[in-house]
Order: structure tokens, then C-alpha cells, then sequence
């Protein structure tokens, strides 16, 4: 289903901040100065978030496969405008997480994904026609980049893992991560967290 950019910033947004681990940069894999534009493009009455930030925080570390996911991301962005550097950044660090990537993302369900993949990254959207899990389909296009077969089978209609990587992605959102404005994508806070 369609959403606004709004929203789905949002929605990332909330997820990343009832996540007390770590600071809201490292939890979404954004430096603070891009926290501050996504905040105050989107989010404004949000700005709190980034002032309550710790003095040092920052992106943090990358992940070892993280810099290759994000590249691989930005490589195929539509080009709409600096969005899809920061979506390539949060997806790229939210994949880290162990649920469905919807869920790490805050969406309501994977259609959401669908249709960020849609209008942000068609040309994976449209590789990923048969609706193969994102976090495989990931995986599996950077290993065959480095030349190393992650596929048991040559190709997937003949492979004992496809349950695996189609199976369908249900669940609910997480527990606390509700979008920090309206579905229409007006500035319409609601509380969340802590
Ligand atoms: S179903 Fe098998 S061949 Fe297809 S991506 Fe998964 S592991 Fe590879």
C-alpha cells in the first residue's frame, strides 16, 4: 500500500528511538547531521530527539557487511533527493536486527517495504519481482558480487531452501513503534516510548 515519505520516516524514526540500546543515530545508522535534516524536513516538532542525543553520538561502527550494503543501496536509488541516502544508511544498519526487515524498519507490513522498494530503489524492486525475503535477497546479491555462491541449486524454482527465502514475512509491528505522524504524512505526533 502507498505511504507517504512522511510516514515512513517516521515509522523508522519511532522504531529507532524505543530502542534504548544505543543512541537514535546508531540505531538507524545516521550521522548526526543528517538525523538533524531528516528531523527537521519531517519530523520538526521532533528536534527534542536530537538535542537529547549524548555529546559523542554518532553513526557509530559499521557492521562488516554493512558498507557494502549501504553502496549497493545507494547504486541503485532512484534519485529522488537526499532521502535515499539516508534510507540507504537505515536500511543498511536495521538490517542488522534479527526480526523481518519490515518490522526492524517499524512499518506496519512488508507491503510498506514493497512500496519504499518501489519508489526508492525500482530497479531492486524490480529484480526482486518474485518477492523474495530482502534480507536474502541482499545477502545473496553481494556474495554473488564477490563471486562467492551462497544458492545450494541453480536456481530457485529447483531449490530445497525456497521456503526460505520466499516464506511469507508475517508478524505485527513491534511493540512500541507507532509512526510519529498521520498516515496523511501531516505533522501530527503521537507519544511513543518511554
Ligand atoms: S531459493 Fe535457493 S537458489 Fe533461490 S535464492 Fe534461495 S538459496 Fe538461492
Amino acid at each position: 500500500m502507498p505511504i507517504s515519505d512522511p510516514l515512513l520516516f517516521s515509522q523508522m524514526v519511532a522504531v529507532a528511538a524505543v530502542d534504548r540500546r544505543s543512541p537514535l543515530t546508531e540505531a538507524l545508522g545516521l550521522e548526526r547531521t543528517d538525523l538533524g535534516r531528516l528531523l527537521r524536513r519531517y519530523l520538526p516538532d521532533r528536534l527534542s530527539l536530537l538535542a537529547d542525543l549524548p555529546a559523542a553520538a554518532n553513526r557509530g561502527a559499521d557492521a562488516l557487511e554493512e558498507p557494502d550494503l549501504r553502496a549497493y543501496l545507494l547504486e541503485h536509488r532512484a534519485g529522488r533527493g537526499e532521502e535515499e541516502g539516508w534510507l540507504a544508511a537505515i536500511i543498511a544498519r536495521r538490517s542488522l536486527q534479527p526480526n523481518h526487515l519490515w518490522q526492524d524498519l517499524g512499518l506496519a507490513d512488508r507491503g510498506e517495504l514493497s512500496w519504499l522498494f518501489k519508489r526508492h530503489f525500482p530497479e531492486l524492486a524490480a529484480r526482486n519481482r518474485f518477492d523474495m525475503k530482502w534480507k536474502k535477497f541482499f545477502y545473496r546479491a553481494l556474495c554473488e558480487r564477490e563471486g562467492v555462491p551462497i544458492c545450494k541449486a541453480p536456481n530457485c524454482t529447483v531449490c530445497d531452501d525456497a521456503a526460505l527465502c520466499f516464506a511469507p514475512e508475517a508478524g505485527s509491528r513491534l511493540s512500541g513503534a507507532w509512526p510519529l505522524v498521520a498516515s496523511t504524512g501531516a505533522a501530527a505526533p503521537r507519544a511513543y516510548g518511554p
